[in-house]
């Protein structure tokens, strides 16, 4: 099983992806994240997972965090921020939003290619986990991103349909994501651009930016090209 998190560097890097999978680096900023979705957590009523199932199923508009998705098909687990149901539509599936945060110290830039394959793998996945399978219709999606030093939020929205084209993708990333962690494919200096949905050379900026830069040999040279 691949998580969407490890999934997601791929819309940075194939090589990134690798590195993440093989070592992890976390720093401050993951710590104190951890710490947040934390305290969110705190904010809201937990329901059980069956008790999510019920309401879901009875079209019920209700506010759940932390709810955890499998794809055992494309072997994809991840787990969702936070889930507002809006209640059912006229098909009778429970319309959901789904919700992401991210913390950081530095200003937010805007969303980038591994934010959208995210958001967009668990509107694949939702309707797929055997939990939520014909109760849930995926109506939108944001990313809510907070600063650490900051109580304000911005948030990014995706609309329903931006992301039905977007989920189209993610079969094919977790192939060649499972492909790379049995060295079936050798990952390439590129990340995924969802938004023209294909894979680009990276730019020797994101080589600056990118964590991995330090033990990359392909960043490196890049760098020094
Ligand atoms: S340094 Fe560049 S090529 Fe290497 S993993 Fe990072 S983004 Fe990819």
């Amino acid at each position: 099983m691949i998580s969407v998190s490890d999934l997601s560097y791929l819309g940075l890097c194939q090589i990134a992806f690798l590195f993440n999978k093989k070592a992890k680096i976390v720093t401050r900023a993951m710590m104190q994240g951890a710490k947040r979705h934390n305290e969110l957590q705190q904010m809201v009523t937990a329901y059980t997972d069956e008790e999510i199932v019920e309401k879901t199923a009875k079209g019920e508009k209700f506010v759940a965090r932390e709810i955890s998705v499998t794809d055992y098909e494309n072997g994809l687990r991840g787990r969702i921020d936070e889930l507002h149901f809006l209640g059912h539509n006229e098909d009778r599936r429970n319309a959901v939003v789904i919700k992401d945060d991210k913390f950081s110290y530095a200003n937010f830039l805007g969303m980038n290619d591994s934010h959208r394959i995210q958001l967009s793998s668990y509107a694949f996945m939702m309707p797929n986990d055997p939990k939520f399978k014909d109760l849930v219709r995926v109506v939108g999606a944001s990313i809510n991103f907070r600063k650490f030093d900051s109580p304000s939020a911005v948030e990014f929205k995706i609309s329903g349909s931006q992301l039905s084209s977007w989920t189209e993708q993610i079969p094919g990333l977790a192939r060649l994501a499972n492909d790379i962690l049995s060295n079936g494919a050798a990952p390439q200096a590129q990340g995924f651009a969802l938004i023209d949905s294909e894979w680009l050379p990276v730019s020797k900026r994101t080589c600056t930016s990118c964590k991995y830069n330090k033990v990359c040999s392909v960043g490196r040279k890049m760098l020094s090209g």
